[in-house]
């Protein structure tokens, strides 16, 4: 029925009867029994069977019950003793009990049944006492587990517990710093939400924004971005920088303070996002920087401005004129540019000194500017230029009446510390229309035609067109080959002999000029000396042929020693002939060369002397004076005067090479030749005819008793190796 071990009984008692008898009767009731007859022996059994339960007599020989009972119960306390004795020992039961037995049967037992209960009875109540026990021990166990696991909790509790204080101390700590970084921050902190409105901002926030209190400055109806990004086009700009890369990074945002007044700011900003990554709000920090936005303005414009007169200066106004021309090309609209430039600055400058020279600039200055128009740019390029743009003027003529009203302007006196100063100024206007070139071009082209007005008078303005553009293109190429070809002795002397048309012998040699081009060859003088005139460059370059040709004359009076030396002339320019100092280097020139007195001769052409009038009577003079035999070139097309002609210093006419040509085969057109020819006789002035080329033509200049001829028919001009082989053989 039940699985239930089966229970051992140890049964101790000295009368062999008993112990049978229970044995017999107690196996039948399914337990196992094993006897022992005294108490040591009952004991060693116990020991070493561990009986479930203890029948024992008190009363045996050796060692009697209670001391057994003792032992066992020191041993095992938990095993059951049930004692059995006979009646009449209830004192020893009572001991027994005492001891911790747990049951009493009398003997002679009658009934065993009753001793049966009695073991079962125990047994029941080890077993409960045991399951009792396991109980209480599991609980125990359970309590001991819990407790400790309790402690342990206990102590990570306290543990985490003193982190989060040292944890909070130290976040107390940290936010006061944050706190009063925050409240004391020189920028000013804000955060705002998703929807734009502002929930977080510092003190300086207000402060720079102009608001008396936060409170003032949070109570802002106004979407904080608006309010912050207060120029077009700022919020939107703001927000797609933010959009594209979470944040701001020193954006410049021009708003208003709460005063009103404009100022600068820069931003720094990024997104907070949520955890789905949504914009919870986005932060940041604004820092005010008008002033550094002022200082910034003040070097800009002081860097694009004249300082004394205060105007845009050129860097201002080569942009400025940029945009004008890409306006004008795009739109086919119209602008004028005025080029002004101050006549003999440099006078007023050198006599009055620097200080009132810069009065003089500052009232220019505003003159200008009464007669331009608010729209327009006026600027002052630097020294005594100044241009102006406008895209006002509609035309050419427009362009005219503002040039005549600053040249009109220009009419009074200045009066600098009490002086009257006079002044005029040359104006070139260049209007544009469509694409006209670069701004470096558009004002070349205006200075170029500046300085044409100059050269034209002074005082006046011209306007700039195409041809002269093209001339002046020219001109400029040419004048800087012209001036590496000087650099570089790129030029030579040819030499053409004059000479008697009777003998047939060289009295004189023509110095002609040839500029070997290193690309182009031989370039004829035609191309190259009325734009050396032009530019000035003749001046350098006439004195290197006079040097080089008076070298040269030395040597060939030396090779060829006469009675009457050879001579040499020397074509000098209308700007030569115009050179203050040029008797003075003349004169240098003569005494430094080794050339026989009086065997150099100037040759100037009709019209140069014709132009001069009476101040050509002077210069004459003077050179003449240095013993120079002077030559009128060109004779016949210059109109001369008569009246003038017979007052002139001058030593021989050549007649134009145009009046030779026209003498035919026939003898024919000699008309003009013959009167010219009588002419200088009548002046008592030598003759010679240009560009003789044909037998015919030295036949009838001989008879018309012109005593020199120079042309192709005799020799064109040569170098001076060649030349020397022709006077050879021509020196009589
Ligand atoms: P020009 O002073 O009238 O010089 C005479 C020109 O006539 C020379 O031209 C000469 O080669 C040319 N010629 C001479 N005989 C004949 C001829 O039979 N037939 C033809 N068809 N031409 C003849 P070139 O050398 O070309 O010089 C041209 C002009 O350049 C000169 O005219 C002169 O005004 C100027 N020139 C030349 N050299 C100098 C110089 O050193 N200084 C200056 N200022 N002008 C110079
Ligand atoms: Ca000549
Ligand atoms: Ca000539």
């Amino acid at each position: 029925m039940s699985s239930e071990p089966v229970a051992t009984i140890l049964t101790i008692d000295d009368e062999d009867v008993i112990r049978r008898s229970f044995q017999a009767y107690l196996e039948d009731s399914g337990f196992q029994v094993l006897q022992a007859q005294n108490g040591r022996i009952g004991l060693d059994v116990f020991r070493e069977h561990h009986p479930d339960i203890i029948l024992v007599d008190l009363r045996m020989p050796e060692m009697d019950g209670l001391e057994v009972l003792a032992t066992v119960v020191r041993e095992a306390p938990e095993v059951p003793i049930i004692v059995v004795s006979g009646t009449g020992m209830i004192q020893d039961a009572i001991e027994a009990l005492r001891l911790g037995a747990w049951d009493y049967v009398l003997k002679p037992v009658e009934d065993l049944g009753i001793l049966e209960h009695s073991v079962r009875r125990a047994l029941e109540r080890t077993k409960l006492i045991k399951e009792n026990k396991a109980y209480r021990e599991n609980l125990e166990n359970l309590v001991r587990r819990r407790t400790s696991e309790l402690h342990d909790r206990t102590l990570q509790l306290e543990e985490t517990n003193q982190r989060l204080h040292t944890e909070i101390d130290e976040r107390k700590v940290a936010e006061a710093k944050y706190r009063s970084i925050f409240e004391n921050a020189i920028e000013g902190i804000f955060q705002v939400d998703h929807m734009g409105k502002l929930v977080s901002a510092n003190p300086a926030m207000a402060r720079i924004l102009g608001y008396p209190s936060m409170q003032e400055l949070m109570g802002e109806s106004r979407d904080f971005c608006s309010r912050l990004c207060d120029a077009p086009g700022m919020k939107e700009k703001f927000f797609r920088v933010l959009k594209d890369h979470g944040s701001v990074q020193a954006l410049e945002i021009q708003t208003f303070r709460q005063d009103g007044q404009p100022m600068w700011g820069s931003v720094n900003a990024h997104l907070v996002t949520g955890k789905t990554g949504e914009t919870v709000h986005f932060e940041g920090t604004l820092e005010d920087i008008s002033d550094h936005k002022r200082f910034e303005e003040q070097l800009l414009h002081q860097s694009l401005h004249d300082a004394l007169t205060g105007l845009p200066n050129r860097a201002l106004f080569t942009d400025r004129l940029s945009q004008a021309i890409s306006r004008c090309s795009r739109q086919n609209s119209f602008f004028a540019l005025l080029y002004l430039d101050v006549d003999r600055f440099k006078v007023i400058n050198d006599s009055l000194g620097h200080a009132l020279g810069d009065q003089f600039l500052i009232q220019l200055a505003e003159r200008l500017r009464a007669c331009t128009r608010e729209a327009d740019t006026l600027a002052r390029l630097g020294g005594d230029e100044f241009a102006v743009i406008s895209e006002q003027v509609r035309s050419l003529s427009a362009a005219t009446m503002v040039a005549e009203r600053i040249l009109e302007e220009m009419r009074a006196p200045f009066v600098i510390e009490g002086r009257e100063i006079y002044s005029t100024v040359s104006i070139g206007i260049i209007c544009c229309t469509g694409y006209c070139g670069s701004a470096e071009e558009v004002l070349r082209d205006a200075d170029l035609t500046m300085y044409r007005a100059k050269s034209n008078g002074k005082a006046r303005y011209e306007v700039f067109d195409n041809a002269l553009h093209e001339q002046t293109i020219k001109l400029l190429t040419m004048e800087t080959e012209l001036r590496r070809a000087m650099a570089r002795g790129e030029f030579e002397l040819h030499y053409q002999p004059i000479v008697d048309v009777d003998t047939g012998s060289v009295m004189c040699l023509e110095a002609l000029i040839r500029w070997k081009h290193p690309e182009r060859g031989y370039t004829p003088p035609l191309d190259f000396i009325p734009l050396a005139e032009e530019n000035g460059l003749i001046v350098p370059l006439g004195w290197w042929v006079l040097e080089e040709s008076c070298r040269q004359l030395a040597l060939f009076q030396a090779r060829f020693p006469r009675p009457k030396p050879l001579t040499m002339s020397v074509n000098i320019s209308a700007k030569q002939f115009s050179q203050a100092d040029l008797g003075q280097k003349l004169k240098a020139l003569l005494q430094s060369s080794n050339i026989v007195p009086g065997s150099l001769e100037l040759e100037i052409t009709e019209s140069v002397i014709m132009d001069r009038g009476e101040a050509a009577i002077g210069r004459l003079e003077e050179l003449k004076s240095l013993g120079l035999r002077l030559f009128v070139d060109d004779f016949g097309t210059g109109y001369s005067s008569l009246s003038y002609l017979h007052r002139f210093p001058i030593d021989m006419l050549k007649i134009d090479r145009s009046f030779i040509r026209e003498i035919d085969a026939t003898g024919g057109h000699t008309e003009i030749v013959r009167a010219i020819v009588g002419l200088g006789r009548n002046l008592g002035l030598g003759l010679i005819a240009e560009g003789v080329e044909t037998e015919a033509q030295l036949a009838v200049i001989r008879t018309l008793g012109c005593q020199l001829a120079q042309g192709y028919l005799f020799s064109k001009p040569k170098p001076a190796a060649e030349i020397e082989e022709y006077l050879a053989q021509h020196n009589d």
